[in-house]
């Protein structure tokens, strides 16, 4: 037996047979000679590629979503380019086969793509290369696909996106990657699928893994390859007591989240993009509290325009079909950082230019991304919430201009709704005087992972403090009480939209104080029903 471990993106426990998928290693076939004869034979695989990226396309668009469909968009574009065509037409002319001709235009064609000085067309190189690979994979006789005819633990380096959207959905156990975050393609389709998979795992890509027993516990981040009876029927056990427990949970389906005394508590989920609302409907959360707007912000290399940002929202609104939802503007900066924004690296930037504190001082900012959310909430339930707030000055500046934006808005003849205000609370400040801040808002959502690194001075990212880190701790607990007493007091609100508000071993003693609203994982709403329904608080 061999274990390791990774970083886990999703619980559960997954046990089969290892699939590795490494990009194929092939051998290009040689010139028949006749050039005409290459060109034919690559115009041909041209049109088999198109074939396949159209499809991928329908696909991912139905099952994914606009955003990740706009990528085989784009290489569909490039499968048309004069400069990569070119490059192909001259390279069989001098004698080269179509398989090497397009795999060197294909090269060529990237790396002048990555040469450039614009971030985004840089980005682009990796589209060329994915396209280009697929008509070389065609002219060696592959089909373009990963080929998986049994359910398996997809085990790989990484997996680009037109890699991860033709996977078969329901043969896949686990995945498991080497590389990879926890926002990465992987862990996103992880989370919608519900399957534990790893994340920057600790193994060889080894052609003798292929087809191994393999364990996956999503719960620890352990894996285990080849594994001994004892664990094996350990595992299992383990796996089918979840899995027991997740079917035990499809009663609470559908049903009001109120406890036995007649509470009742508002579960919504956390999502970080449009893609995320599909999970939020599986798992039945009643709405959205937590959209964390920057992720549409990184990973790319400009800002994101008023009508992209629209367009997200929309689509989450409408998607969520009169469910409510919740979205907290940009809170870049600390460890989410990008680049196209030209922030200084500071010393402790988890105290520094972050969060509201960067849209109070960049309108360019601001203001495209509280017109989008204003222009979506005319088309379903939309409130706003503000990160980072410290004091009653900021939330005034904050009202000041959003009412400026909703005037402009009117003077122009856009459509707005009723669009709530309110503000996150994560900071001691903010705590401390939420009697004052409750005047001045309509909710406030706790966000617990800021509120304890600051309250208990304990860098949440710093995984050797983990032993420190303690979000039980009496000093949090009791800003906690204080700030939902304070909002009942001033008539408003109050949720948890941090990690502790999935803490099952805290949901009795939220309802005791009194909160109005959990948001959490997606994944996660049924467990926390299921303690709500049972609770006689
Ligand atoms: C929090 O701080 O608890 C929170 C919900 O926000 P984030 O984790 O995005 O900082
Ligand atoms: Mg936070």
């Amino acid at each position: 037996m061999y274990e390791g471990t990774g970083k886990p993106v999703f619980a559960g426990v997954a046990i089969g047979p290892v699939q590795l998928y490494r990009p194929a290693q092939r051998q290009l076939p040689a010139s028949s000679g006749d050039p005409a004869a290459e060109q034919a034979l690559f115009d041909a695989a041209r049109e088999t590629a198109r074939t396949q990226l159209s499809e991928l396309y329908e696909k991912t668009l139905q099952e994914i979503g606009e955003e990740q469909a706009m990528i085989l968009d784009v290489q569909i574009m490039m499968l048309d380019d004069e400069d990569f065509l070119t490059g192909v037409r001259e390279r069989i002319a001098a004698g080269d086969s179509a398989a090497r001709a397009a795999r060197d235009a294909g090269e060529e064609f990237s790396a002048a793509f990555a040469a450039l000085d614009d971030p985004y067309m840089q980005a682009r190189a990796v589209d060329i290369r994915d396209m280009a690979e697929r008509v070389v994979t065609i002219l060696c006789g592959g089909d373009g696909g990963i080929r998986i005819t049994r359910p398996c633990i997809l085990v790989a380096e990484d997996l680009t996106p037109s890699e991860t959207v033709q996977l078969p959905r329901e043969k896949i156990l686990a995945f498991v990657t080497r590389q990879g975050s926890a926002n990465s393609h992987i862990a996103v389709l992880a989370r919608i699928l519900n399957i534990p998979s790893l994340v920057q795992a600790s193994l060889e890509l080894d052609g003798a893994l292929d087809g191994k027993t393999m364990i996956v516990d999503g719960f620890t981040g352990r894996y285990y390859i080849d594994p001994d009876e004892a664990t094996l029927a350990a595992m299992t056990g383990k796996r089918d007591e979840a899995a027991q427990a997740r079917q035990q949970l499809e009663a609470y389906r559908g049903v009001p989240t109120v406890s036995r005394s007649g509470r009742r508590i508002q579960l919504l989920a956390n999502i970080g993009s449009p893609e995320d609302v599909p999970a939020v409907l599986e798992g039945d959360a009643e709405g959205v509290g937590l959209l964390r707007s920057e992720f549409m912000y990184l990973g790319r290399d400009a800002l994101p325009t008023e009508e992209e940002l629209f367009e997200g929202y929309r689509r989450v609104v409408e998607q969520l079909g009169g469910r409510p939802l919740v979205i907290r503007t940009l809170d870049i900066g600390a460890d989410k950082q990008a680049d196209y924004l030209g922030l200084d690296k500071e010393e402790n930037p988890a105290l520094g230019y972050r969060g509201i504190r960067i849209c109070l001082t960049r309108e360019d900012i601001f203001r495209p991304q509280m017109r989008a959310i204003y222009r979506a909430s005319a088309f379903g339930p939309v409130s706003v919430m503000f990160p980072m707030i410290i004091s009653v000055q900021e939330v005034r500046r904050i009202k000041a201009f959003c009412a400026r934006i909703r005037e402009e808005l009117a003077a122009e003849g856009v459509p707005v709704g009723q669009v709530e205000l309110g503000i996150m609370i994560e900071t001691p400040a903010a705590a401390v005087i939420s009697a004052d801040l409750a005047k001045e808002v309509q909710f406030f959502s706790v966000g617990t992972n800021d509120l304890t690194q600051y309250t208990l001075a304990i860098d949440r990212q710093n995984a050797r403090l983990d032993e420190f880190y303690d979000p039980h701790h009496p000093a949090v607990l009791a800003l906690l009480r204080t700030i939902v007493e304070n909002a009942h007091a001033a008539g408003i609100w109050a949720g948890i939209c941090g990690e502790l508000g999935a803490d099952p071993t805290l949901t009795e003693t939220f309802l005791q104080m009194g909160y109005d609203e959990l948001s959490v994982s997606p994944g996660r709403v049924l467990e926390l029903r299921k303690i709500i329904c049972e609770s006689e608080v």
